[in-house]
């Protein structure tokens, strides 16, 4: 059988799990900050599943999900390996914020190297270049990627579909064949899939420098984003859904034996046609908000979807009523009660007939 995989400090060893770091950011205090890697290494040779968490440090599901998959059992069984990284942001972890206190508030998530590179304008930050020097290690390494997270404060688990970029029209099949194993993938977990931004929106919010949308539309390897219910804390359903979910992947590449495994306890969004996540609508001033709808809900145009009142419970706006413009469905609530005028107060799920493999703009 191959070698087994030497991640950072972390050595596989056929049929167990193994610990090791992956050094990240050196501290100007001493000390570093480090990503955490477990290898599962199974017996046989398979391909090589790579599953992250936690780079936004105030989403935690995917990190309980990986706490609950990961257990010798699971090594002794397995085809190949599994590679989890429990914490992308360990910074972001510790302080219970999405970024990272050395990055200024930056997203972490946008920050992978990108398939066509613009000019850099300025030095990557320390945490840029651990991420830059991790993906070398994942793009030799994986055959698969995973990448878990949470959105909003209330949400239905969701995989998130990214569109697929060639750059030259030779590669056109390729891409192709990329985004089918992407579509095959996702079956197999079990989720509700839901098309990223489409309309230039995907690049334009730098989608395609997230940790998936970089092995996807940089490295080519099949890779996808979840969203594990809503944060900061622990959803039992999403995490236990997840874990069901990427033992069913691994069945589907071959990993582990036997039939895929029911996902449930979740709501699962199926309308027979392709869906993207659009957020929609907009309160017309500052207002509190209450929903008239539960995230997983399906809802027609013209449907209020929350009342609108002043903190004094007057009604406000049009007739103090919130209405979709949309056919689609209630993916997520992006907050509590308090929204400012403009603000989004839903993501929803609406029917996408557009391309999902496509040129790379000049
Ligand atoms: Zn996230």
């Amino acid at each position: 059988m191959t070698e087994p995989l030497v991640i950072g400090t972390a050595q596989g060893i056929p049929g167990r799990l193994s610990y090791g770091k992956f050094e990240a950011v050196r501290l100007p205090s001493g000390g570093d900050d480090h990503f955490p890697v477990v290898i599962a290494q199974g017996r046989e040779d398979g391909p090589t599943l790579w599953i992250t968490a936690n780079i936004h440090g105030n989403e935690v599901t995917g990190l309980a999900a990986l706490h609950k998959l990961l257990d010798d059992e699971l090594a002794a069984r397995l085809r190949g390996a599994l590679v989890a990284v429990p914490t992308l942001n360990p910074s972001g972890l510790v302080e219970r914020s999405r970024s990272a206190h050395y990055l200024g508030g930056d997203d972490p998530n946008r920050l992978f190297p990108a398939r066509v590179q613009n000019p850099e304008t300025k030095l990557p930050s320390a945490l840029q270049a651990a991420y830059a020097r991790l993906f070398e290690v994942m793009k030799s390494t994986a055959d698969y990627l995973i990448d878990l997270h949470c959105m909003g404060v209330q949400s239905i688990p969701i995989a998130l579909r990214d569109p697929v970029y060639y750059t030259d029209k030779s590669e056109k099949g390729a891409a192709g064949r990329l985004f089918e194993t992407v579509n095959a993938m996702q079956e197999a977990f079990g989720l509700s899939i839901i098309n990223e931004f489409g309309g230039g929106e995907y690049l334009r919010q730098d989608l395609h420098r997230s940790v998936s949308g970089a092995m996807l539309n940089c490295a080519y390897i099949p890779a996808f984003t979840v969203e594990l219910g809503g944060y900061p804390s622990v959803e039992p359903a999403a995490r236990d859904a997840a874990v069901a979910g990427l033992r069913n992947v691994m069945r589907w590449a071959g990993m582990l034996d036997g039939a895929p495994e029911p996902v449930t306890g979740i709501k699962r969004i199926d309308p027979g046609y392709p869906v993207r996540r659009a957020r929609h609508p907009n309160v017309p001033c500052g207002c509190i908000v209450h929903y008239l709808v539960e995230v997983g809900d399906r809802v027609e145009p013209g449907q209020p979807v929350a009342e609108l009142r002043d903190i004094y419970g007057r009604p406000v706006g049009e007739g103090g009523l919130l209405r979709s413009d949309y056919d689609g469905f209630v993916v997520a609530f992006h907050r509590g009660v308090v929204y400012y005028e403009n603000e989004t107060v839903i993501t929803m799920a609406v029917r996408d007939d557009g391309e999902m493999v496509l040129p790379y703009p000049a």
